[in-house]
């Protein structure tokens, strides 16, 4: 065999046997990664965002630079047509920064566009309207809201879950039986077309494009701005728990609290097995009654799942949760995937989340890491 041969074969198994121990380490040992690394990253990642977006509206910068980040954006479709549309054009927004477990392998070979829109525009408080940008995260939106006394009607429930994700993939997962699926709370859309024109849709302007843009990742265009309804906003959510104890059961209570609506701004239900669950409603109110005041998004709280196991029982209750407590409840522990991913170690997650002082803690980017 050839010198140059046997170094090649010497390197690939080298390769090779790195792969098999990295691979080893990851999948046995996640959560040192998760705890070394994932969550410090992700805590800054947190922190330099939020604080961005603050002093960004703040400013009141984001209305001035948008029409040039709509203008970089045609730039780039209009590149992509003079260099004859060799392949198909997609968002270059990395996997990582998605709650998707889809690892985007067509980024590589596609042509990528930057669509690095991620401010809030404005609000219209006579037209009960807010105006952002697709890369506006819930968490960030419910930080600029709230404090204003607006929400939106629909909140998906996990902070990452982006606007232009929610309309154009499949935010349906948070719906109301109030308002519909989120895109039935977005009025109107800007998009950038294929042939590098600006267009504006609305129920009355455009009206087949702003139908076919729900769920239609990206094919009709690249979306730059939506304008969402807003509702005014109270400080509390007065939550109700009742546990129940047959499917049947619990079919017919989520059915008697949903048809309720002027009483029961939200309704949810988790089933523990088939047997057990709990019926949850919630309305939105302005003070706490003393002593039942529960701010479950503080670091050291259980999990919002595992505290709803627990009314299972001590039984049927009622408490007060702070507006972005109650939106965000699922965020810490991604409903149970958290438990479910890491298994026993999700205690050794939560343990190291104590030594992060922030009141909400961020939960790992691309928690979804697989390999
Ligand atoms: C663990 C997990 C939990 C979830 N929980 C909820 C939940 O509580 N409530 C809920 O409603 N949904 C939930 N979902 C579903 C989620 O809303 C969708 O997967 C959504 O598409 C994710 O959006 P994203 O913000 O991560 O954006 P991405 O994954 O980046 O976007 C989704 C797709 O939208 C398109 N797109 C995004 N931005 C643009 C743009 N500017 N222009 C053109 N096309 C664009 C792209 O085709 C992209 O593939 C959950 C999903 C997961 C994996």
């Amino acid at each position: 065999m050839a010198k140059e041969e046997k170094r090649s074969l010497i390197s690939e198994n080298l390769r090779d046997k790195f792969n098999e121990g990295f691979e080893y380490v990851l999948i046995h040992y996640r959560w040192v990664f998760v705890c070394f690394f994932l969550l410090p990253v992700s805590l800054i990642y947190d922190i330099y965002f939020y604080l961005r977006s603050w002093v960004i509206f703040n400013l009141n910068s984001a209305p001035k630079h948008h029409d040039k980040k709509v203008k970089d954006v045609q730039r780039q479709v209009r590149k992509w047509k003079e260099e004859g549309r060799k392949t198909p054009m997609c968002t270059a927004r990395p996997g990582w920064q998605t709650v998707s477990f889809r690892k985007g392998k067509y980024k590589k070979t596609m042509f990528n566009v930057k669509v690095n829109l991620m401010d809030v525009l404005d609000i219209d408080v006579e037209k009960k309207i807010v105006r952002v940008e697709p890369l506006v995260s819930m968490g960030q939106l419910t930080a600029t809201l709230d404090p204003l006394g607006w929400t939106i009607p629909i909140l998906p429930e996990l902070d990452d879950l982006t606007v232009g994700g929610l309309v154009m993939g499949t935010g349906i997962e948070s719906s109301s039986h109030k308002y519909g699926l989120f895109q039935h709370i977005c009025e109107a859309y800007e998009l950038v077309l294929a042939d590098g024109s600006v267009v504006k849709c609305s129920k009355e302007d455009n009206p087949d494009l702003f139908y076919s843009i729900p769920w239609s990742y990206g094919t009709l265009g690249f979306l730059t701005a939506v304008e969402i309804k807003i509702i005014p906003a109270a400080r509390f959510v007065k939550l109700n728990y009742e546990p129940v104890r047959s499917l049947e059961e619990a079919v017919k209570a989520f059915e008697k609290c949903s048809m309720n609506s002027e009483e029961n701004e939200f309704v949810e239900g988790i089933m523990f097995s088939l047997n057990k669950g709990v019926i949850m409603t919630g309305k939105m109110v302005h003070s706490a009654e003393p002593g039942k005041l529960n701010p479950i998004g503080k670091w050291y709280k259980p999990w919002f799942f595992k505290h709803v196991e627990s009314f299972l029982s001590t039984g049927k209750a009622t408490e007060y949760l702070p507006l972005r407590d109650y939106y965000h409840r699922h965020t810490r522990s991604i409903f149970w995937e958290l438990q479910v991913s890491y298994g026993v170690y999700s205690y050794a997650l939560l343990f190291f989340k104590l030594s992060f002082s922030m009141h909400y803690l961020p939960f790992p980017k691309d928690f979804s890491f697989s390999i």
